[in-house]
Order: structure tokens, then sequence, then C-alpha cells
């Protein structure tokens, strides 16, 4: 029986490692399939503290991995198929293996929704990226695009405003989903266009973006525009899909914890980071987060 199990690799989970390790825990980390989680995709962390000069985010995830070992965190490689209570503790099944645990930390993060065309995928990190906050400053006197209708693509269309020459909405309803008071902020800045309601059909471009290619939905009319940068903001999905029958998560799908803890509604499971934040989605949150898992799990198993 294992005291504590941690499900992912991102900030979240190392951090949590980190600290159960050296609580003497000796943790079993799991490793499913993305090592690192989503920052492994950021070429560049500039808002990481401690790294002045920005880091990689896979040198990042990799150093949280080193410390995390240092103190004797245990890592296993493969996703976890089937989770289920059991007597003091919980069963996870692993290609075939069992591992029976106390505690279980889920920090497997979510996934930032994609566009549904080709393109999307063949230049992601190159212009096109999942995150105004991480990579605006890259996108400085350029044209970008804002794809999405909700909170998230206004904040960030607001916020790359700061950087890019222009910033255009591109929402493929005439309805937005965001709060009026957040459409009525990008309506009243001069840097934001608007152009809806457009679906993003295509993406062009040799080695970055340089445009990309829009449809009127209402009529089918094509159209092109020049853009460096599309800034894809149409939510992300919080992979909880193995947990559903053990915790309770909201209707978005993230795991509610108990405000200011980690705790979840099943004894001995904690979440951390983006799987249990649907608001703030940042490395340095997550790893707070992460060090409330483990402190928790400990206080828990003391008892
Ligand atoms: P949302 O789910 O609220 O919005 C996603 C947007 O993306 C919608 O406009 C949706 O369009 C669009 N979309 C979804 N899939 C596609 C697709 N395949 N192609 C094109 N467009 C697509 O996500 P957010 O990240 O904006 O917000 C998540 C949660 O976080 C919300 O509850 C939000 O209120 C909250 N939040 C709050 C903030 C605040 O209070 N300051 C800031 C940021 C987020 P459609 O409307 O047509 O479905």
């Amino acid at each position: 029986m294992e005291n504590v199990v941690i499900i992912g690799t991102g900030p979240a989970g190392l951090a949590a490692a980190i600290y159960a390790a050296r609580a003497d825990l000796k943790p079993l980390v799991v490793e499913g399939s993305s090592p690192g989680g989503q920052l492994i995709v950021s070429h560049e962390v500039e808002n990481y503290p401690g790294f002045p000069e920005a880091v990689s985010g896979m040198e990042l995830m990799d150093l949280f991995k080193k410390q995390a070992e240092r103190f004797g965190a245990g890592f296993l490689t493969g996703d976890i198929t089937e989770t289920r209570a059991t007597e003091g503790g919980y069963v996870l099944e692993r290609g075939g293996e069992t591992i029976e645990t106390r505690t279980v930390i889920i920090a497997t993060g979510a996934l930032a929704r994609r566009l549904p065309i080709a393109s999307e995928a063949r230049f992601y990190g190159k212009g096109v990226s999942g995150c105004a906050t991480c990579d605006g400053a890259f996108f400085r006197d350029k044209d970008v695009i804002v794809a999405g209708g909700g909170n998230t693509a206004m904040e960030d269309a607001i916020f790359l405003t700061r950087f890019a020459a222009s910033v255009t909405i591109v929402h493929r309803r005439d309805y937005l989903r965001a709060a009026p008071v957040e459409v009525e902020k990008a309506k009243s800045n001069p840097k934001i266009k608007w152009l809806i309601p457009r679906v993003i059909d295509d993406i062009i471009g040799t080695e970055f973006v340089t445009g990309a290619t829009l449809r009127n939905p209402d009529t089918n009319d094509i159209q092109h525009i020049d853009c460096d940068g599309i800034f894809v903001a149409i939510g992300h999905d919080p992979k909880t899909e193995l947990f559903r029958e053990l915790v309770e998560c909201d209707e978005q799908g993230f795991v509610t914890v108990e405000p200011g803890s980690s705790r979840t509604s099943a004894p001995g499971i904690f979440a951390c980071g983006d799987v249990a934040d649907p608001v703030y989605k940042q490395a340095v949150v997550a790893a707070g987060t992460g060090c409330m898992a483990a402190l928790d799990a400990q206080k828990y198993l003391e008892v």
C-alpha cells in the first residue's frame, strides 16, 4: 500500500511530489501520456518566478522532476485506466498492474481546446498559441487574432493590446458568451477589431503564421486576413474522466475542492493545478496548489 500516488507531472504534480518526498511519504508519481503537462509546449516561460532570463517549459519541468527525484519520489510511466475506492484507500489500474494507495493527488491538468483544423496543429508554437499570458510579449507590434467569444477571449484580447499593433477577435457566432462588462471593455479598446461571425477555416504560413482564411458561416463568404499570430481561447477541458465516479466535479468538469484547500469530496483524494482551477490556469498557481495537496495529504495520513 502506497502512502500517496500523484497522477500527473505538470507543475502541480511535481510540486506535490517535491513536498511529499521531503515529508518522507515516498510518493509514487504516475507520468501519463503528456509528461510535463501543458507547459512543455512553451518554448520560453518568462513569468515563472526565479527565472529572470526565461526558461523553456521543458527545462523547467525537467528541473522540477530532478528536484522531486532528489528527495526520493518514485516515477512510473503509463496512463491510469481505472480508479476505485477500496478499504482504507484507493485502487488504481495501470496496464494490467494494480496500485493500492491510501491517498491520491489528482494533478492531471487540463487540455486547451484546439481548433479542429490540421493547420492549427502545424503552426502550434509557430504563431499559434493557447496562452496569451505566456506568449503575448513575443507579438510586440504584430497583428494577431484571438479566436473565441468567452471571457478568456475578451481578457486575452485586452491583454494582447499591450503588445500587439492590432488584435482581431474572430468568433464563430454573433452571440458572445463573455460577460457584458468584459465585452464592453473589449469594444471600447481602439486596438481591438471584430470579425464575427467567422470560422477559421485555415491558417496560412511557411515557417510561421502569416494569415488565416476565414469563412462567414451565415453566407459562406471566404476572406483572407494577414496576421502574425493566432491565440486560441476556446476553452479548456479538465482531464477528470477517470475520477468522475469518485469525486464531485463542477458543471464544466473541474474537480471541486473545499475553498482554501485541495480536499475533494472523497476522503484521501486531493486535487491541484488546472484540473481544479477554472480561473487562473497558471504554472505558478499550479505549483502552489501542488504544495497544498502534499501538505493536505500529509495531514490526512497523520490522523
Ligand atoms: P468558454 O467555454 O466560456 O468559451 C469558449 C468560447 O470558445 C466560446 O465562445 C465558444 O463558442 C468558443 N468555442 C468553443 N469551441 C470552439 C471551436 N471548436 N471553434 C471555435 N470556437 C469555439 O471558455 P473560456 O476559457 O472563455 O472561459 C472558461 C470559464 O472561465 C468560464 O466560466 C469563464 O466565465 C471563466 N473565466 C472567467 C474570467 C473572469 O471572470 N474574469 C476570465 C476568464 C475565464 P460558442 O459560444 O459558440 O460555444
